[in-house]
């Protein structure tokens, strides 16, 4: 289904539901002491930074992390959704488990990764050219 309306150019960065997303937004409530209604005339409201999640996976972050990259490389196996997927689980522990915000994550997991590296016995270099060898053979404009 491509959405053209309220969830156009919106998908889960995770597991690319792009059915229904569940959105923070703000509204001019109508508030009684019997409750409250959206006042007429009002509509909603949100923007890239509303927070947002994913009902089918619990992927949450800003909107605007929700937004369809405007183009994506080659994907001759179909894989690569699936390894984005595998490192955005990668990513979501790392910062569990420290605390870094979003922005932050990828520089710091990849200097953490140098530092186990150098403990680890493995030469960080060498993993990532092999690692750009895999990256560009699984964005060849066709299969290897
Ligand atoms: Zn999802």
């Amino acid at each position: 289904m491509t959405n053209e309306n309220c969830l156009d150019g919106l998908r889960c960065p995770r597991c690319g539901n792009e059915d229904r997303l569940y959105i923070v937004t703000t509204v001019l409530a109508d508030v009684t002491d019997n409750g409250a209604d959206v006042a007429r005339g009002s509509e909603w409201q949100w923007d890239d930074a509303s927070m947002t999640r994913c009902p089918d996976c619990d992927r949450d972050g800003p909107l605007n992390e929700f937004r369809t990259p405007p183009q994506l490389p080659p994907d001759p196996e179909g894989m690569n959704f699936d390894r984005a997927a595998w490192a955005d689980k990668a990513i979501a522990a790392f910062r569990r488990e420290t605390g870094t915000d979003r922005e932050d994550a990828l520089p710091d997991l990849l200097c953490d990764l140098m530092h186990w590296s150098d403990r680890a016995g493995y030469r960080f270099d060498a993993a990532l050219n092999r690692a750009r060898d895999h990256y560009a053979a699984e964005t060849a404009a066709e299969a290897a």
